[in-house]
């Protein structure tokens, strides 16, 4: 029976990688029924809203979506389609594998990470004060009277909330992960020692998940400053690293740094009922249209959909035909190659065709 997925292609670059990306999936013999569904910009015209209802009713249905990056226009007034469809789904888990392939340019080849960022809470929960708004002064003045402290006048406030919930659903994710794709330890990152109340409840609650229910797979925290550190002189002692949101966002993109560049940083969000796979790069829009950006990353991201379907003999034939690409260094996109404008470059479509012919030939 085919797999029904909503198929969002995205906008900017979005199209030509997805229509990459759909051939290399199709061509590892997995039945898709898709469902396309536009959204973004171009929709926001035509339809008065960036994410129409069809889309979230498409993937409520299927359970199941991949998805085109989108581009948030800078002062249009619609808030991120990205961020909408995450908080529309319940999409709290945000995986983000950084794995160094043979053959990229990278210091460090030896990264294999898997980094789970918390996708709700934190200073990213969107509670701000801003500077000059009463209800800033209101809250200086509370903050006088409870904590003692007076604060300055001039300022802005960002509010960091971390719940019991929000700790247990995330760091349960992260061990989840850890077991179904053979994983042998979770690191969990936070500054306990300086938020007492926030990260020292995100270590409290990790600690505890982590002991009552999860007793067989190795355990241990790290202050974020030092897992910074570490993992840019030992990257190969991570292996999953669960974070608050905050934190995870940054490190996504060391990660990301740390394995090649964006072209090849994958991602899913996911939930307890819905998973939306997508690349952790934006548009690109100064490339659209080019057949030039790396497919790659979605790629990887249709794997991590293969695998979480469970049709993992599909997936390990696809990710070592992607791996093959990358080793042989022939067939890659201009962000792989020593140069940037190194003549050999392939295009986003020619990368497609060179994994689906890998594809027939790769042992597994
Ligand atoms: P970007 O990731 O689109 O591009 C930054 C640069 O990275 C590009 O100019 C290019 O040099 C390189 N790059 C990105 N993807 C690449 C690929 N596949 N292959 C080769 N090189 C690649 O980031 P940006 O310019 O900050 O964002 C553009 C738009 O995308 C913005 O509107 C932003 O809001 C949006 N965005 C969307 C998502 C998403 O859909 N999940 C994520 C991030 C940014």
């Amino acid at each position: 029976m085919a797999y029904r997925v909503t198929f969002i292609p995205g906008d900017g670059t979005g199209p030509e990688i997805s229509e990459a990306v759909q051939r290399v999936l199709e061509a590892t013999g997995v039945d898709f029924e898709w469902d396309f569904q536009d959204a973004g910009a171009d929709v926001y015209e035509r339809e008065g809203t960036p994410l129409p209802d069809r889309v979230i009713e498409s993937i409520k249905e299927r359970k199941l979506a991949i998805k085109g990056p989108i581009t948030t226009p800078v002062g249009s007034g619609f808030r991120s389609v990205n961020v909408a469809l995450r908080k529309e789904l319940d999409l709290y888990a945000c995986l983000r594998p950084c794995k160094a392939y043979e053959g990229v340019r990278t210091r460090f080849p030896e990264t294999d990470i898997v980094l789970v960022r918390e996708n709700h809470e934190d200073l990213y929960a969107g509670i701000e004060y801003e500077l000059g708004d009463p209800r800033t002064e209101k809250l200086r003045q509370f903050i006088k009277e409870t904590e003692g402290t007076e604060l300055r006048e001039d300022i802005g406030v960002s509010i960091k909330p971390i719940s019991i919930h929000g700790t247990q659903r995330i760091v349960r994710a992260a061990f989840e992960y850890a077991k179904a794709n053979g994983r042998r330890k979770v690191t969990l990152a936070h500054k306990a020692n300086i938020m007492k109340h926030t990260d020292g409840l995100f270590l409290r609650v990790g600690r505890e998940v982590a002991e009552n229910e999860y007793p067989d797979v190795e355990f241990e925290d790290r202050i974020i400053d030092n897992l910074c550190n570490q993992l840019v002189t030992r990257p190969e002692e991570y292996d999953v690293v669960v974070l608050p949101n905050l934190y995870g966002d940054i490190v996504s993109d060391l990660g990301a740094g740390m394995i090649g560049g964006l072209g090849l940083a994958p991602g899913a969000n996911i939930g307890d009922e819905y998973a939306v796979f997508e690349a952790v790069h934006g548009s690109a829009p100064k490339y659209k249209g080019q057949n030039k950006v790396n497919p790659m990353a979605l790629m990887l991201s249709g794997v991590m959909l293969l695998r979480h379907i469970d049709e993992r003999e599909a997936a390990d034939r696809m990710e070592g035909a992607i791996a093959e690409v990358i080793r042989e260094g022939k067939s890659v996109t201009y962000d792989m190659k020593p140069t940037r404008d190194d003549p050999t470059a392939v295009g986003t479509s020619e990368v497609a065709t060179a994994i689906i012919e890998k594809m027939e030939t790769v042992a597994v």
